[in-house]
């Protein structure tokens, strides 16, 4: 499958990593939209949200203990997490991802 995040994931296109484990990468967005702006991605392909189910819930919800764990560390206390579905939501690329943005103000809701 042409997936440029299961390339990303596998170590084939280099990242600017901040985390990795067995089930996931985390690493810095290439066009941050906040100070810190990090996208943390499963390796095995899951196209979206929209694709978890309960045979892969443990992987989403290991996404959300990464989430959890790599903000404390990078010294977040706000932030959001955001994760687009479908191409009219933002989606543009289609492996499930979760984009974590802080240090900045929000506002609500995001357009
Ligand atoms: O929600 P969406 O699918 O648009 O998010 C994809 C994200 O992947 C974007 O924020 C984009 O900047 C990021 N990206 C990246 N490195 C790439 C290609 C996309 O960080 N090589």
């Amino acid at each position: 499958m042409d997936c440029l995040f299961c390339k990303m994931a596998a170590g084939d296109i280099p990242v600017n990593k901040v985390y990795e484990d067995d089930v996931c990468i985390a690493f810095h967005d290439i066009a941050p939209q906040a100070p810190t702006h990090f996208l943390v991605i499963p390796k095995a392909h899951i196209g979206a949200v929209s694709e978890v189910t309960e045979e892969n819930s443990a992987i989403a919800g290991h996404l959300l203990a990464v989430i959890a764990k790599v903000s404390k560390e990078l010294g977040l206390e706000s932030y959001r997490v955001v994760s687009n579905i479908g191409e009219s939501a933002g989606q543009s690329v289609f492996h499930l991802h979760f984009h974590v943005l802080g240090g900045r103000d929000m506002t609500w809701p995001p357009g």
